[in-house]
């Protein structure tokens, strides 16, 4: 392979970076001189920019290009071969890493970090987010920055960045390197990184545990330190939950307290899916409050269907006994509040539903 100089390499980029030349080799025989293993809690996407860029190439454009699939595409599960034969990770660490989210036959179902994922929003895979900290310390994107509700870095306690404060882009998987926007900006260990809320790093701490227990952060598995002495009601509910358990709540909790009419209001259905992650996040926590400290709550559930299918899922066969139980306890107080009502009379079979 005959290097060549990247003319149009951006401004910023930390080192100067070299392209091969493979328009001379056959792509599904090369093996690139930088390898290396996914690294535990490191993103599936976050492990082909890095090695992308050890490597001089010009980010994931260039392995999608390779790769067959278009810029705007996402990689999962069947890029996994390719990707382990160029740059040296294992195909099962592959796998696990970038989740597979093609769906089959009707019921669509999502893998992630090695567990079933049961929405595809659940997931936010084309809108990265980082703490540009934690690159700087560990070198990688994690994968639990890919859960949509995850806003926060557990460590850290910042708010997790999604835009570049440079050209106010959002950031994007075909930037030229993990810590280089496409316009050049290198972030640095800035003080632009704002304070998180007490429940935004709790729950970051909780996806953490729940994708990788022994995670990239050093922490002891679960909440750090400091955050156990204030643990909101809405973690205690998560606390022994799935993943998918815990996210079908915090989803499910979201929506009871009307997080759909306050996006509406304040006009965030805009391309702001920090933002709207980081209401949902509050919202349900105020519900789980108010839950906890037993005063009675309006549940908002204007789109009943959608609060109901979310609870029964969690419920369903695949939940364990601590997700059913509570999933069933919420679904509980949403029946008995809308026994009367009209949907419930058009949802008889719900009625009919053995609640303890
Ligand atoms: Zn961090
Ligand atoms: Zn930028």
């Amino acid at each position: 392979m005959k290097p060549i100089e990247n003319g149009d390499a951006p401004g910023g980029v930390p080192r100067k970076q070299v392209l091969l030349d493979t328009s001379l080799v056959d792509v599904n025989e090369m093996q690139f001189p930088f390898r290396d293993s996914v690294m535990p809690g490191e993103s599936g996407q976050g492990y082909a920019l890095r090695m992308a860029e050890e490597n001089g190439l010009r980010g994931l454009p260039q392995l999608k290009k390779w790769l067959g699939k278009s810029r705007f595409s996402v990689l999962d599960t069947v890029d996994a071969p390719m990707l382990s034969r160029w740059f040296g990770a294992d195909e099962r660490s592959l796998w696990f890493a970038l989740g597979q989210l093609a769906s089959g036959g009707g019921n669509a179902e999502y893998l992630y970090a090695g567990q079933q994922i049961g929405r595809s929003y659940f997931l936010n895979r084309s809108y990265p987010r980082l703490c540009p900290a934690c690159i700087q310390e560990h070198g990688c994107c994690l994968i639990a920055w890919d859960i949509s509700l995850v806003t926060a870095c557990a460590k850290h306690q910042t708010t997790l960045t999604e835009k570049c404060p440079h050209c106010l882009r959002a950031t994007s998987w075909n930037r030229p390197g993990l810590l280089v926007c496409s316009c050049g900006f290198g972030w640095q260990m800035t003080a632009l990184q704002e304070k998180a809320a007490a429940v935004e790093i709790q729950f970051a701490a909780w996806v953490n545990d729940r994708v990788c227990p022994t995670s990239m952060t050093d922490e002891p598995a679960g909440l750090p330190a400091e955050a156990h002495d204030n643990i909101s009601p809405l973690t205690r509910l998560l606390q022994p939950l799935s993943l998918d358990g815990g996210l079908h709540i915090a989803y499910a909790l979201g929506t009871a307290a009307g997080y759909d009419e306050q996006i509406q209001r304040e006009g965030l259905r805009q391309r702001a899916p920090l933002n709207k992650a980081r209401q949902l996040l509050k919202m349900a926590a105020a519900l789980a409050d108010k839950m906890a400290r037993l005063e009675p709550v309006r549940l908002r559930v204007q789109h009943p269907s959608v609060v109901v299918q979310l609870l029964a899922e969690s419920a369903s066969a695949q939940a364990d006994p601590a997700d059913r139980s509570l999933a069933y306890s919420i679904l509980s107080a949403v029946l008995r509040q809308k026994a009367k009502s009209t949907w419930a009379g058009r949802n008889p079979q719900l009625s009919q539903l053995v609640l303890f």
